[in-house]
């Protein structure tokens, strides 16, 4: 029995196999007594190859499935089988003509002008790396059944391409508190921990552990004692959960009469019935990139009108904040063809990458104001830092009706609300206030921008201080603002559910709360009983 310590941020246990996840490594070229044997074990990788995306396409509906169909060509196309075999032609192991193979290929692609080749880089990387797994034998215990993730970083876009069902548990040595991954892994109630400080990761692939994602505990080949120990824990929490189920469908209202709503992030429209199980009083931030994310192409007017449509109809009536696309800095897609920046958390990202590419914000639009035809939708803007911003908006969303109505294609009204995510936002909130429907404090930027600290780097969290009293006169100076301009003003980032904060929010008056999935029933339970 090993135990490890490392940082919980996503509470949960569970009892699983560890899996590793292995990503491209360099391989070493080396040569092969038989080409004959190598070519043979190439021939078995790519059926191999074939029949798993095969089996992850039937799991799997619509256009999504359309890009695993793309690998499967991949695997026949003579362009690529000839270059693998020149190299096993020259002497080589298959592993390393695979690999040698897709780094050509990847140049050659992302060589081109052409966005839709340059994007068939990430597919070719995606569908070789795959065969390279399988040759080396590498594919273990691959999609089967439950495990524990071990990866020493995982992208929201690596997370959001598995079976989510499957994982039990997320354990990363690097990643942080604010990063994507740690909120995905909130939303779905995967029990997560970061940070862990480990030697090869490899070594504990296939081990069984238990993972504490509130204390932050890996215990690697647990003991009959500590195994029991921990099924009784999990019996407890599944007691607690019940218990707090009685709080589901009461509003969050303290003694004294003060009520603050409850609302949940999502990041998905299937979470929004999660969301609403759990007793959530609305949604108070969809983060709409995630369905960006993980795919080779911006999903289209109609995809997008669906998820936010089902968002709004699993609500059932309730109140459903749709932020728009907020991609960058740690949120990448290929598609888009940002370039890379030496500071992407300050770089092109969020509202300014939708007021450059005024087609793909108008997609968005378009498809928020139909699905707002279905219930109670709102609007929300990431990143800003002016009013010109929040105008400019306005007027595209004019345009998008006007297109809209012209095609005879219903839509509703939609409120416009900010994301107070800068302190230039805070600075000039009594403006933003009277251009904008509500207010949406979103703390895990503003901490970052207000304390000059990378969210996505762990070394920096002695630096991350939430209670430091910049934080506090920023959230106060943007409720005073919303408020005297009678908006409504809510917290959206990690702070929200912090219960140290909850006094300070209830005395000046924020309106609404929207925490991960995970934690509105103890939030609600909180206000309650204050
Ligand atoms: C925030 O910054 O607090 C926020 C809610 O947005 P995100 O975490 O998606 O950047
Ligand atoms: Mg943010």
């Amino acid at each position: 029995m090993q135990e490890l310590k490392a940082k919980g941020v996503s509470k949960g246990i569970s009892i699983a196999p560890i899996r590793v996840l292995n990503r491209e490594s360099e391989i070493a070229p080396r040569k092969s007594d038989s080409k004959d044997q190598e070519r043979q074990k190439l021939k078995m990788a790519l059926a191999r190859a074939n029949e798993k995306l095969e089996a992850i396409k039937v799991k799997i509906e619509g256009e999504e499935s359309e890009i695993f169909s793309a690998h499967q060509m991949m695997l026949e196309d003579p362009e690529v089988l000839d270059r693998i075999d020149n190299y096993i032609e020259e002497g080589y192991v298959a592993e390393y003509s695979v690999f040698c193979a897709k780094n050509e290929l990847k140049e050659i692609f992302n060589a081109m002008d052409d966005e839709y080749f340059r994007a068939r880089a990430n597919d070719i990387e995606d569908v070789l790396s795959r065969v390279i797994r399988i040759i080396e034998g590498k594919e273990g215990s691959d999609l089967d059944g439950e495990y524990i993730l071990l990866s020493d970083e995982l992208y929201p876009s690596e997370t959001l391409e598995m079976d989510f069902k499957n994982i039990k548990g997320i354990v990363t040595l690097r990643g942080s508190v604010t990063s994507h991954t740690t909120i995905l892994a909130n939303n779905l109630k995967i029990p997560a921990i970061i940070s862990l400080q480990i030697g090869d990761i490899n070594e504990y692939d296939g081990k069984l552990a238990i993972i504490d994602g509130k204390e932050g505990d890996l215990i690697i080949d647990p003991s009959d004692k500590v195994l029991d120990e921990y099924k009784n824990k999990i019996e407890q929490i599944k007691i607690r959960e019940h218990e707090l189920l009685s709080y589901k469908n009461r509003p969050a209202i303290t003694k004294a009469g003060k009520k603050i709503s409850v609302y949940a992030n999502i990041g998905s429209d299937i979470e929004a019935e999660l969301a609403h199980e759990n007793g959530a009083e609305g949604i108070g931030l969809f983060r709409s990139e995630f369905l960006f994310l993980g795919r080779a192409s911006a999903p289209d007017e109609e995809e997008q009108f669906r998820a936010y449509k089902n968002a709004v109809n699993y609500m059932n009536k309730k109140p459903v904040i749709i932020r728009t696309l907020d991609i960058g800095a740690d949120k990448q897609v290929s598609y888009l063809n940002l370039k890379e920046e030496d500071n992407p958390q300050m770089g092109l990202r969020a509202i300014r990458i939708s007021l450059k590419d005024i087609e793909l914000f108008k997609i968005q639009l378009r498809a928020l104001l139909r699905a707002a035809a279905f219930g109670s939708l709102k609007v929300m803007l990431p990143m800003i830092i002016s009013v010109a911003e929040v105008k400019k908006t306005r007027e595209i969303i004019e345009d998008c009706k006007r297109e809209l109505d012209e095609k005879n294609i219903a839509y509703g009204e939609i409120e416009l609300g900010v994301m107070i995510e800068t302190p230039a936002a805070v600075m000039i909130a009594d403006e933003l206030a009277k251009v904008s429907d509500f207010f949406s404090i979103g703390t895990n930027d503003l901490v970052s921008y207000t304390l000059a600290v990378d969210r996505t780097n762990n070394e920096l969290d002695e630096f991350r201080d939430d209670y430091h009293p910049a934080i506090r006169k920023m959230i106060k100076m943007t409720a005073e603002a919303a408020h005297k301009n009678n908006i409504e003003v809510g917290i959206c980032g990690a702070m929200g559910a912090d219960p140290n904060m909850l006094d300070f929010y209830i005395e000046i008056g924020i309106d609404e709360l929207s925490v991960s999935v995970s934690k509105v029933l103890d939030l609600k339970e909180m206000i309650i009983n204050r």
